[in-house]
């Protein structure tokens, strides 16, 4: 029978997780053919929420959890998920039900006919502003702009993953986590499914416009060098200002017959120099961005298939 690891990173989650436990249960229930771990990730929470899960592991052996040391985020607590899962696939979801467990079965329906990564496209939004609506569909633009990997729209983490993706995963060990763009790096074979997003059960969202800035910020350094690339572009008009002004300086002093003046050369040497100074600042950036690169040491590549014995999935 093949397993199927739920992982559920919470924080401060006590209000929700009577409700999640309920519908997950149920679902479990009525999928049979597959054994179940619902793996919760404590990240660090405030209140009753590890009570609570202990409490539910007393009586349904299928639960387990990790916790934290103190709040790492849900980027961590996902990696520690993966980390610690044992089913031959995962599924990530949220604790606060916005991710419903009844389309679980069609996750797995796709994972059977030999997808990898089944993610789960929201169709609405229930619940949410139109300002996070707005800016996070900007921010898609934004970032699939910078990059020729696909990033998925509309999507968030709720989706399931083959045992050699979680395996891929792994081998992302960058502190600076992005798992939305860590999905489309590592490729595999993927399928979208629509949903629905429902509102938040109980509790409040963890989320704020800080984090999300700052998520939004470490979704495009951590994934593309593109922004050091500015000074390099900001380089080349200048220079390209310098060359005509400078040819219409001489061109003038010439047909005219009078010298240079003093702020024409002014200008001549602010736009030299400033030119210069952007030009070296994209040197460094390139530099930059492939020790970067380097510095992050991820696997160079992962292998699909391979003639041989099956090795990816350990
Ligand atoms: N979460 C977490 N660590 C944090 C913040 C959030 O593990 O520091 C979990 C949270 O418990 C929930 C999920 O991440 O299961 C999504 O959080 P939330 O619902 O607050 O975000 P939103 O859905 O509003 O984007
Ligand atoms: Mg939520």
């Amino acid at each position: 029978m093949k397993k199927i690891t739920i992982i559920i990173p919470a924080y401060n989650e006590e209000e929700a997780l009577p409700y999640l436990y309920e519908r997950l249960e149920k679902l479990m229930k009525e999928i049979q053919n597959y054994e179940f771990e619902v793996l919760f990730v404590d990240d660090g929470s405030k209140d009753k929420t590890l009570e609570i899960i202990k409490e539910m592991r007393e009586y349904d052996k299928r639960i387990n959890y990790v916790t934290f040391s103190r709040n790492f985020g849900k980027e961590i607590a996902m990696l520690a998920g993966l980390d610690y899962a044992t089913g031959d696939a995962v599924i990530f979801m949220d604790a606060d039900l916005q991710d419903p467990p009844e389309l679980i079965p069609e996750l797995i329906q796709y994972w059977e006919q030999g997808y990898d990564d089944v993610y789960a496209k929201r169709s609405s939004r229930k619940g949410e502003t139109w300002l996070k609506k707005f800016t996070s569909k900007m921010y898609y633009k934004v970032l699939q702009s910078l990059t020729r990997i696909e990033i998925q729209k509309d999507t968030g983490d709720f989706r399931l993953l083959d045992k050699r993706c979680v395996n891929a995963l792994r081998k992302l060990r960058e502190s600076q986590r992005c798992s939305k763009s860590m999905f489309s790096w590592i490729g595999y074979k993927k399928k979208e499914v629509m949903y629905e997003r429902d509102p938040r059960i109980a509790g409040k969202t963890k989320w704020n416009y800080k984090k999300l800035i700052d998520l939004a910020i470490d979704g495009i350094t951590s994934f593309t060098t593109s922004p050091l690339r500015i000074s390099t572009y900001l380089a080349i008009p200048t220079f390209l200002v310098l060359f005509i002004y400078f040819i219409y300086v001489i061109v003038k002093c010439i047909t005219q017959n009078v010298a240079i003046q003093a702020f024409q050369a002014t200008i001549l040497l602010i736009l030299f120099f400033s030119g210069i100074q952007i030009l070296l600042f994209g040197i460094v950036g390139e530099y930059l961005g492939r020790i970067f690169n380097e510095t992050k040491n991820r696997p160079l590549y992962f292998v699909d298939e391979y003639n041989g014995k099956k090795e990816m999935n350990e």
